[in-house]
């Protein structure tokens, strides 16, 4: 890959001058929160959400914000200029910062400052990823997160084992599953349909309320699709005619087969491709 320019607390700097330091609690304890923002055709997919999620994210967290949201707005469009991305995303971190010392009490924000991170990922057809029509294969395994899924938190050890247990199992993906009900995609929203309507767990702690979940959820209600927002189990997801996941790096990508059970006729059906085209269409027309 070319050198990259990065972002790093107010300085524009070769990815391999960025640095952070040893002491900064993202590191030492992943006292820090993220967003990933999509850029199609140069712009920015749902610029807004993002950045009203992570100032949520943060207040959860008692944590200060190091920038206004225009400043934000204009560093994601210089890194996008800068890097000359056209398909691909933004990454973004911010922690809790770098005190002298390590210690579990949270520092004082007067005396030290959070660090924010910002780089791109290029990646040429991300709308057009084949993997879309050919749909993906899942595997069910026990959720066993911490109990505030809602905050974007870089707490992805267990994301990261889940996604390993697919690789092992020969799969794309794993959904999680707590008492009985599955939660979400170790990286994304989890759906599934029946009939012409859409089923997805509803919003609480227990999961993260995917900014790619609230603007499908709603284009689907504008298309007179039905939506329940409701928990269901492994055994019905299996049962169904279709399923899908949402985020902003997949946008809508279908599920066709789930712990080695086909649903349908194994391809994906067509609400899933339908809403992807939809999403791809109409966030486009938002985009900045
Ligand atoms: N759930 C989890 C656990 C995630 O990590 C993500 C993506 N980061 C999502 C859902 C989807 O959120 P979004 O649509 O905002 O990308």
């Amino acid at each position: 890959m070319t050198m990259r320019t990065v972002y790093v607390n107010g300085e524009y700097l070769p990815e391999n001058e960025a640095k952070v330091s040893i002491f900064d609690r993202g590191f030492l304890m992943a006292d820090g929160v993220y967003e990933v923002t999509s850029v199609l055709d140069g712009k920015l997919i749902d610029f807004e959400g993002h950045a009203v999620r992570l100032q949520r994210s943060l207040d959860e967290l008692d944590m200060a914000s190091p920038i206004a949201k225009d400043d934000l707005l204009e560093v994601h469009r210089e890194l996008v200029r800068l890097n000359g991305v056209n398909e691909g995303m933004i990454y973004l971190q911010i922690t809790r910062g770098a005190p002298a010392d390590r210690d579990f009490a949270f520092p004082d924000p007067e005396t030290t400052a959070s660090t924010i991170v910002l780089f791109t990922q290029n990646k040429p057809g991300l709308a057009d990823n084949p993997a879309a029509k050919k749909g993906m294969k899942v595997i069910s395994i026990d959720d066993i997160r911490w109990g505030r899924r809602d905050i974007k938190t870089v707490q992805l050890l267990y994301p990261s084992m889940g996604k390993m247990m697919a690789k092992k199992a020969g799969v794309d993906d794993a959904w999680m599953v707590q008492d009985g009900f599955v939660t979400e995609g170790t990286s994304n929203n989890a759906y599934i349909v029946k009939g012409n309507k859409i089923i997805t767990r509803e919003a609480s702690p227990d999961i993260l309320k995917g900014i790619t979940r609230t603007a499908v959820l709603r284009f689907a209600r504008e298309a007179q699709m039905e939506v329940e927002e409701r928990n269901f189990t492994i055994e019905e997801a299996r049962g169904a005619d279709e399923a899908f996941i949402t985020s902003a790096s997949t946008f809508v990508m279908p599920v066709v087969e789930i712990d080695g059970v086909a649903l349908g006729d194994g391809t994906p059906g067509r609400v899933a491709p339908r809403l992807r085209e939809i999403y791809l269409e109409e966030s486009l027309k938002t985009a900045v």
